[in-house]
C-alpha cells in the first residue's frame, strides 16, 4: 500500500517540518466532511473569531484573555491553494450570503500568541502556536478504501451498492448500459466515456436534497478538483466475471488500468501529502439534512463516517496509519447547523451524532485517536423566541430564510424575518434508524411528521451599546475549538 520511500518522504517533510516548528511550532488541523456539510463556514468562523476576539467562552486561552495576537500568516505548503478567507468572510459579513463551498484542498495558516497558562509552561514555550488549516472534500476520503480494492471488487461492490433501495432507481440508466456491454469487447473512449457519464450522473443523482446519501466513490466523480475532464478520470465499474482476467485490448483491460492509475495518480500521492501529516482532525456531518432524506441516508451517513474513521484508525493491520509513524490523536465529529432547531433539541442532536459516531467506531473497530463528538453551529443564524398557540408558549427559531425557501406554501424573499417552528428531534437516538410509519394509505408519512428545516440567510453583526461590532455568533465553535488546540495553549 504504502512503499518504504513514501514512508522515508514523510519523516524527512516530519524532521523538516519540526526544524520550521523551531521557528514557530505548528498544528495542522485537517476539516473535512462531504460536500455541503460546512466546512467552508467552519473555517471562516474559527479564524473570524480568533482574528476578531469572538466570544468563546468555553475557549480558555481566549476567554481568560491568555491569546495577545491572532493573525494570518503565509502557509507553508505553496503547492497548496490559499484558503481564501478574505473572500469567504466579506461573503458572509458584508453581502450575507454563504460563501462558496470547498471543491478542492486548501490551507490557511492562522497564528496565536499567548500566554500559557503554566508558569512552567512559559518558561519552556515561547508562546507562539500556528494553526494550519486544512480544508479537504470528505468525498476524497472515502476514496482511500479503494486503495485495497482490485478493479473486480470496486466494480462488483458499486453494482451491489447501485442495486439497493433508495438508488436503484437511479442507477437504472447506468446499469441497464453496463448490460448492454460486454466487457471483452474492444476498448473505445466513447464507451468509456458513456459508461462514465451514466455512472457519475447516478452518484450526482445520489446527492440530490431528497436523497442525501453519502458513500459514493470514487469521491473524484463528485468532487473532480483540478482533475476536471481529465482522462484519469474517465472510467466505470463493469460487470465482470469473477476470477476473469482482462483481455488485452477490451474495454475491461482499459477500465481497469484507469481504476487502477487513480489510486497510483489521485489517491496515494492525496494521502501521502496531506492526510498523513495531519494532527487533528474534525469531520463535519449534516445530520439532520439525512433525516430530513429519510433512514436510507441516516444508514448511509453512518457507512461513511465509518469509512472515514477506518482511515484514521490506528495500528496494525490498518489500512493506511500502519506504516506511518505521524499520528492523529484527536478527532471530532461535529453535526453543524445546529441552529435550524431550536436549543431545547441541541442535545438531542448531539445524542444523534454520538450513536452515529458510536456505531461508526464500533464497526470500524477503532482505536487510537480520541473520537468526540458536538452539535454546533458554526454560524448562528437564527435566534430563539416563543409564539403562543392558545395556552401554550411553543419554542420557534427567528431568523431570514433564504430567498426562494418554502414552508407550507409560502415562499419567503430574502429579506423578510420570520418566526419557524422547527419541529422536533426524536427523544430516542436510535429512532433516526428506524422507518416512519407510512400513512394511513400505506404511502409516505404524513408530511408533518417528518421534520422541517429552512435554511436562513447568515445573521447580521450585532453591536454593543458602544457601538462596537461583534465577531459572528455561533453554537458551541469554542467547545470545538477547545477540544482540537486547547490542550496546545494550556
Ligand atoms: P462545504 O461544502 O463543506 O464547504 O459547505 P459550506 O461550508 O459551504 O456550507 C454549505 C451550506 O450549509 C452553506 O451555504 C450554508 O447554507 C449551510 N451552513 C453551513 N454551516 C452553517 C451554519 O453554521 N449555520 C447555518 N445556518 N448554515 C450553515
Amino acid at each position: 500500500l504504502t512503499t518504504y520511500t513514501d514512508e522515508a518522504r514523510i519523516a524527512l517533510d516530519t524532521l523538516a517540518g519540526r526544524a520550521a516548528g523551531l521557528m514557530s511550532p505548528s498544528l495542522r488541523i485537517g476539516v473535512t466532511g462531504l460536500s455541503r456539510a460546512g466546512k467552508t463556514v467552519f473555517i471562516t468562523a474559527f479564524v473570524h473569531n480568533l482574528l476578531h476576539g469572538g466570544r468563546l467562552p468555553l475557549f480558555d486561552a481566549q476567554n481568560s484573555g491568555r491569546i495577545s495576537k491572532a493573525f494570518l500568516e503565509h502557509q507553508p505548503d505553496d503547492a497548496v491553494p490559499r484558503f481564501q478567507y478574505e473572500d469567504h468572510i466579506a461573503a458572509l459579513v458584508e453581502s450575507r450570503v454563504w460563501p462558496e463551498s470547498t471543491r478542492a484542498i486548501s490551507e490557511l495558516r492562522l497564528t496565536v500568541e499567548f500566554e500559557s497558562a503554566s508558569a512552567w509552561n512559559r518558561l519552556l514555550s515561547r508562546g507562539r502556536l500556528s494553526f494550519d488549516i486544512v480544508d479537504y472534500p470528505g468525498e476524497w476520503l472515502l476514496d482511500l478504501p479503494l486503495l485495497l480494492k482490485d478493479f473486480e471488487t470496486f466494480s462488483r461492490e458499486a453494482l451491489e451498492m447501485s442495486a439497493l433501495p433508495g438508488r436503484a432507481d437511479l442507477s437504472k440508466e447506468w446499469r441497464s448500459q453496463n448490460r448492454d456491454c460486454d466487457p471483452n469487447q474492444p476498448a473505445d473512449e466513447m464507451t468509456a466515456r458513456k459508461l462514465f457519464e451514466a455512472f457519475s450522473s447516478y452518484l450526482r443523482a445520489c446527492k440530490s436534497d431528497q436523497r442525501a446519501l453519502s458513500t459514493l466513490p470514487p469521491g473524484r466523480f463528485l468532487m473532480p478538483g483540478e482533475l476536471e475532464g481529465s482522462p484519469a478520470l474517465t472510467f466505470a465499474p463493469l460487470d465482470v466475471q469473477p476470477g476473469a482476467k482482462a483481455k488485452p485490448g477490451s474495454l475491461h483491460a482499459m477500465m481497469e488500468r484507469r481504476y487502477e492509475a487513480y489510486k497510483t495518480h489521485v489517491i496515494r500521492p492525496f494521502f501521502r501529502e496531506h492526510i498523513a501529516r495531519l494532527d487533528r482532525q474534525i469531520v463535519l456531518i449534516d445530520a439532520m439534512q439525512a433525516m430530513n432524506a429519510g433512514t436510507e441516508a441516516v444508514t448511509d451517513l453512518e457507512r461513511a463516517l465509518t469509512e472515514i474513521l477506518s482511515c484514521f484508525r490506528q495500528g496494525r493491520g490498518n489500512l493506511l496509519t500502519g506504516l506511518f509513524s505521524h499520528r492523529i490523536d484527536r478527532i471530532l465529529v461535529a453535526a453543524t447547523k445546529a441552529d435550524h432547531i431550536h436549543h431545547e433539541s441541541h442535545d438531542r442532536l448531539q445524542a444523534i451524532v454520538r450513536r452515529l459516531a458510536d456505531r461508526a467506531i464500533a464497526r470500524a473497530d477503532f482505536s487510537g485517536a480520541t473520537v468526540d463528538v458536538l452539535a454546533m453551529a458554526a454560524v448562528r443564524a437564527t435566534r430563539e423566541g416563543t409564539v403562543k398557540q392558545g395556552r401554550e408558549a411553543l419554542p420557534v427559531i427567528i431568523g431570514t430564510p433564504l430567498k426562494g425557501e418554502t414552508i407550507a406554501g409560502d415562499t419567503f424573499d430574502g429579506e423578510t424575518e420570520t418566526a419557524i417552528f422547527p419541529g422536533d428531534l426524536p427523544e430516542k437516538p436510535g429512532l433516526i434508524f428506524q422507518q416512519p410509519k407510512p400513512g394511513k394509505d400505506g404511502g409516505d408519512p404524513p408530511a408533518e411528521e417528518s421534520l422541517r428545516f429552512v435554511r436562513f440567510r447568515p445573521p447580521r453583526l450585532e453591536k454593543t451599546a458602544e457601538g462596537i461590532t461583534l465577531s459572528l455568533p455561533h453554537i458551541r465553535l469554542d467547545r470545538a475549538l477547545q477540544f482540537l488546540v486547547g490542550d496546545h495553549l494550556a
